[in-house]
């Protein structure tokens, strides 16, 4: 190897380096700004603030509603039973949180009651959501539920319309599925989960990796 290609592949070997950990920097700078958030009216009534789980460098990231009971005790994304079924859809998928998704939600506090979001507060919300869009810069986002649904891309926009077609938004491929809550209350929609997630199976090989192991499709 030539003298002036090792210096190009150090220098792009620096450059990615340092853009990782400015990356990293940045995205640890914004969770101690969101744990500390006071903005809206769910701050009163919170115990923790969820700012998200998983690989911040996953090239999927999953976009629920809002914490609930168990999240609000524990600080984390998606760990009572949505999140244990949630996390064998990926499974199932040759997924995880740990290689390939980051998980989060619209709102990072829990809404008293498990109540839906109210606007004011998925607004206020919503720049700490695209700010971690921008630095973890997925391929692919996954929308769990009408909540996410019209809080990213369109308030008026119907889940049971749009579930399993692939939406282009700032330029990333968004696929709107149910939230894993509905399919505790209605298993049947669960045969509509597994051929979205199909999809994002088929999208990731074609887009991040087209090695990406699944055994179940
Ligand atoms: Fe801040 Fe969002 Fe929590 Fe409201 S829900 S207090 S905007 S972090």
């Amino acid at each position: 190897m030539s003298k002036h290609a090792f210096c190009f592949i150090v220098r792009m070997c620096a450059s990615s380096y340092m853009n990782l950990f400015v990356m990293e920097s940045e995205f640890e700078e914004l969770k101690k700004i969101v744990l500390k958030c006071n903005a809206c009216e769910l701050s009163k009534t919170r115990n923790n603030v969820v700012f998200g789980d998983g690989n911040p460098n996953g090239k999927i990231m999953c976009i629920g509603e809002g914490p609930g009971y168990y999240e609000d005790m524990s600080g984390r994304a998606f760990v009572g039973k949505s999140g244990k079924l949630l996390d064998k859809i990926f499974e199932a998928s040759g997924f995880s949180r740990n290689e390939h998704i980051f998980i989060g939600n619209i709102v990072k506090c829990r809404p008293p009651e498990n109540r839906d979001p109210k606007p004011i507060e998925r607004e206020t919300c919503l720049p700490f959501l695209l700010k971690q869009i921008e630095l973890i810069d997925p391929k692919i986002i996954i929308l769990l539920g009408a909540t996410a649904l019209k809080g990213l891309i369109d308030p008026n926009a119907s889940i049971t319309r749009l579930r399993g077609s692939w939406i282009e938004w700032n330029g990333r491929l968004v696929m709107p599925t149910y939230h894993p809550s509905a399919l505790l209350r209605n298993p049947k929609l669960k045969r509509d989960v597994w051929e979205d997630f199909k999809a994002v199976i088929d999208k990731y090989r074609e887009v991040v990796d087209p090695k990406h192991f699944c055994k179940n499709h």
